[in-house]
């Protein structure tokens, strides 16, 4: 499956999912631009490493994703977006009563607005080549709900609604937007929210993988971030030129319980 030729956004992917899925799309062809909000050296040799490991052009652009216009800004300076992967989240655990305001403000922001955002911006970018995909990183909680997590599973929730009304209004163009659920996958996104998880639970950690995370997940396995690649460029080909406006599922069968 070739994507030689695109060229990929994909936000919030110096770690974890969103550079797994940019290392797929740039095993697939695709040149990538890579993007968090921080400038460090060590950001720029990501992209240049996979750029040399798989021959293709990978850049990575600094943009805050809480931040709408620069948001915009990072698909303006990419200069062309054929894929959009919308994947910079971030997380809390804590009641609701005791949920920290900016928290709440930062979760809808960089899980949800940044998606509005920079579709915003590239889908004009998208027509002009005549050809786009949208794939929105959502999550199992987008689908679903657990305790402790209402500012993440109300932005997933939205990313979902998003998805859709994007998928309707671009419908009868060559243009496609879907959402991708993962379920637990060990990421630094997931390590982090370990400790809190241990608190709110009174739990160890094996104990709150085991019995809070895994038991959510029947195969009892994390996804990778291989197999969320994949299901990137699977929703990039042609063979999924009309599947549009859905969310397919990558979570070991929680969705299904
Ligand atoms: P991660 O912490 O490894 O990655 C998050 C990425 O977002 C990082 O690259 C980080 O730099 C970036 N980011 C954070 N704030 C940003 C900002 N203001 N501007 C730009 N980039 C920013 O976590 P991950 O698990 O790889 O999460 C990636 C996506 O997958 C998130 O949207 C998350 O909600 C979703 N997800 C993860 C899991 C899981 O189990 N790991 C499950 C379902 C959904």
């Amino acid at each position: 499956m070739s994507l030689k030729g695109k060229t990929a956004i994909i936000t919030g992917s110096n770690s974890g999912i969103g550079l797994g899925v940019a290392r797929e799309l740039a095993r697939a062809g695709a040149d990538v631009v890579l993007n968090s909000f921080t400038d460090r050296d060590e950001d720029h040799a990501l992209a240049a490493a996979l750029g040399s490991e798989f021959g293709v052009n990978a850049r990575y652009i600094k943009a805050d994703m809480s931040k709408g216009e620069e948001c915009r800004a990072l698909v303006t300076q990419a200069g062309r977006c054929d894929i959009l992967v919308n994947n910079a989240g971030i997380q809390h655990v804590a009641p609701v009563d005791q949920f920290p305001v900016e928290k709440w403000d930062a979760i809808i922001a960089i899980n949800l607005s940044s998606a509005f955002h920079t579709t915003a911006a590239a889908l004009p970018m998208m027509r002009k080549v005549g050809w786009g995909r949208v794939v929105n990183i959502a999550s199992a909680h987008g689908l679903t709900a657990s305790p402790f997590k209402s500012a993440y599973i109300a932005a997933k929730h939205g990313v979902v609604g998003l998805t859709k009304t994007v998928a309707l209004e671009t419908a009868e163009e060559p243009i496609t937007c879907n959402a991708i659920c993962p379920g637990y996958v060990l990421t630094p996104l997931v390590e982090a929210q370990i400790p809190d998880q241990m608190k709110v639970h009174n739990m160890d950690r094996e104990t709150v993988i085991r019995e809070v995370m895994l038991t959510r997940q029947p195969s009892k396995q994390f996804a990778t971030v291989e197999q969320l690649g994949g299901t990137t460029v699977f929703l990039c080909s042609e063979a999924a030129a009309q599947i549009t406006g859905t969310t397919i599922s990558v979570d070991g069968g929680w969705t299904a319980l």
